[in-house]
């Protein structure tokens, strides 16, 4: 039997993340997945980021992953959504070309050191003594491993519907992974069906882009990655935004009786955030049209993606619609769209470190876990794979904290609460949003990335001189007074700003909405030579300074409250508002801390609330 120290199942987002990073730590991994030209492809959308995905991308990044840096080399269209909102809700987004994606990610796990690549399916995971020690592949081979990381994404018994046509595999034209189904049912696993879905692709020169809108790429596109290169000038491809209309509508509604998703044919549960076209239209039956977002699949734009058309009606019913949207008249469609119905497994069954809770060594990452999405699928696998690392090197566990990052959030969302629909990630899941901002990744997290061998000497010293800016010249806005004479004035008045009536910190003036980058250069001569980088965070700093304080002690108390022990003889059973499910949990874990209480899968922040006040009132 050869001997690793990790196994990765699955060359997807996941798979990719979760083996060059222990590798980079000094682990020797073996990669195995099913077609090696196929690691690191893009199985639905060309494009990585989006609202709170840009997030995770960024904080990937910040831990020495590889998807920003891929986005940046692949992208061919990069624009920032939200950009008129808050920095909180800001997100990146960029269209990849999804062929030079895949050969990025492809060309780099050949290329990392200490990491093994092999296309063979596993078929069994090897287990001794509650503990994993290898796998075994269909070409009957046996490989040994401290810790195996399965990241296998929509291939679990994998099921395709091309309307009444049912396909095994687990993405087009590729094989499912049947006999790791079984296996792990025979380990105990119970494992539950999810569905996601796919649009049709189409010809280029079929399309008459002179009826839709025009959408392009920003201006000053910015890169996803720290460590990327300045300047920063890909060449940009536009999209292109068209709409349905009634006659689609009635063609879809008309019908929804072939449809696998209302027949009974599809049973797994779809991601309610990113439905089918059918399933828009049964669930908000008076909205009189849909944006469509063409988008191109390559730098070569042959083909185009379809975004917000995904379907797994019948054939003819797909080119009927399609026909009837503005631009897509003679549409030829290359690919037709489908839905895929796959295995996966309750994250309440793993613990933070992504192990499950029953197999010691045993990790899962990714869309097995019941999320949708090559960011979230890319989290769990960078996180599976420092785990895997740091437990085979006896060292503490890297458990990011949700007032730390998303990648903690989704995480502790996971492994807390379980799922049953695919899990994508919003904003909205944060408490601590204005803390968690795509914008400061770098430095939240920078530093996690340089302690595991992630982030390079040199990038450790731009992190550090770019923390160090914000740090002084923040220090510089917070105790640098300005009087209201007539020099002062004079100046806000040349820059479109209001008079000030009262001494005040400088840092109050930067705060006003009205103020930017720009007019901060010009207001403080100190600042006329700082990068655009620093202004920002000064100006986010200043403006949001009472909320991201009140968040900064809210997370203080919390720390405060999650340190409380809890006695040994506490009685759980007559709490009120703790549901019988919590308090049979709590008997039977009996944690000694809030904190410890807080990790047990389904005890949620309310009930710590009540156990706090609970233990308060009997210490009187
Ligand atoms: P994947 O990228 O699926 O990678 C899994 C890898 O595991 C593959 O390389 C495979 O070869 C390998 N593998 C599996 N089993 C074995 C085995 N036994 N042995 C060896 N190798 C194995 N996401 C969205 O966010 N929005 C969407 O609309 C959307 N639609 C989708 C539509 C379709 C048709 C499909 C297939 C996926 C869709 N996704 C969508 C999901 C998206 O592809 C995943 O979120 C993402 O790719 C998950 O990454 P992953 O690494 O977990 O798995």
């Amino acid at each position: 039997m050869k001997e690793f120290d990790i196994i990765v199942v699955g060359g997807g987002h996941a798979g990719i993340e979760a083996s060059i990073l222990p590798a980079k730590m000094g682990k020797k991994v073996l990669l195995l997945t099913m077609l090696v030209e196929q690691v690191g492809a893009a199985s639905c959308n060309p494009a990585i980021g989006g609202l709170a995905k840009g997030h995770l991308v960024k904080e990937i990044d910040a831990l020495g992953g590889e998807m920003a840096l891929a986005t940046d080399n692949a992208g061919i269209q990069f624009r920032t959504l939200n950009e008129n909102r808050g920095p909180a809700v800001r997100g990146s987004r960029a269209q990849i070309d999804m062929d030079r994606y895949r050969i990025y990610m492809h060309t780099k796990v050949l290329n990392t050191p200490n990491l093994t690549v092999a296309q063979e399916i596993v078929d069994e995971i090897l287990v001794k003594n509650g503990k994993v020690y290898g796998v075994k592949t269909n070409l009957l081979n046996e490989y040994k491993a401290k810790a195996v990381i399965l990241t296998t994404g929509t291939f679990l018994r994998g099921i395709m519907h091309f309307g009444p046509v049912k396909i095994e595999g687990g993405r087009f034209h590729e094989l499912p992974a049947k006999k790791l189904s079984k296996s792990l049912e025979n380990l105990g696993f119970k494992l539950e069906r999810l569905k996601t879905g796919t649009t049709a692709r189409i010809d280029a020169r079929s399309i008459d882009f002179g009826k839709m809108q025009i959408q392009p790429g920003d201006e000053n596109p910015k890169p996803f990655s720290f460590r990327t290169k300045k300047p920063f000038n890909p060449e940009q491809l536009p999209c292109y935004i068209t709409y349905t209309n009634e006659q689609t509508h009635d063609i879809i509604r008309s019908n929804f009786h072939r449809a696998p998703l209302f027949t009974g044919q599809i049973e797994g549960i779809g991601p309610r955030y990113c439905p089918s076209i059918e399933d828009k239209l049964n669930k908000f039956p008076d909205k009189e049209r849909h944006h469509v977002f063409v988008e191109p699949q390559t730098k070569e734009a042959t083909e185009y993606y379809l975004n917000g058309l995904s379907t797994s009606l019948p054939m003819d019913v797909q080119e009927d619609f399609i026909h009837s949207i503005p631009g897509l008249e003679n549409a030829k469609i290359v690919r037709f769209g489908y839905a895929i119905e796959y295995d996966f497994i309750q994250p309440t069954n793993l613990k933070h470190t992504l192990e499950t809770k029953a197999i010691e060594g045993l990790y899962f990452a990714g869309q097995i876990n019941g999320t949708t999405g090559y960011e979230e699928a890319a989290a769990q696998g960078i996180m599976a794979g420092i785990n895997a690392a740091l437990k085979i090197d006896e060292k503490e566990p890297l458990i990011l904290r949700r007032d730390e990052a998303y990648i903690g959030v989704l995480i502790d969302d996971l492994v807390t609460k379980g799922t049953n629909e695919p899990y994508r990630m919003f904003t909205s899941r944060s408490e601590y949003r204005l803390l968690l901002r795509e914008d400061n990744a770098i430095l939240r997290l920078g530093e996690y990335g340089y302690k595991l061998g992630g982030i390079d000497e040199e990038t450790y010293r731009r992190i550090q001189e770019f923390k160090e800016k914000i740090e002084t010249k923040m220090e510089f806005l917070n105790t640098t007074f300005v009087t209201p004479n007539k020099e002062v004035n004079k100046k806000l008045q040349e820059l479109g700003e209001e008079k000030i009536q009262n001494k005040m910190e400088l840092r109050k003036i930067v705060a006003r909405h009205t103020f930017n980058k720009e007019k901060l250069k010009r207001f403080v001569e100190e600042f006329k030579d700082i990068d655009d980088e620093v202004l920002e965070q000064l100006i986010i700093e200043s403006r949001y300074h009472h909320y991201i304080q009140r968040q900064k002690a809210q997370i203080d108390r919390m720390k405060e409250m999650l340190s409380i022990k809890i006695p040994e003889d506490f009685v759980f059973d007559d709490i009120p508002g703790l549901s019988r499910e919590i308090v049979e949990k709590l008997n039977k874990f009996r944690p000694p801390t809030l904190f410890a209480a807080s990790e047990i899968s389904g005890v949620t922040p309310a009930a710590i609330d009540i156990l706090h006040l609970y233990i308060r009132i009997r210490k009187g």
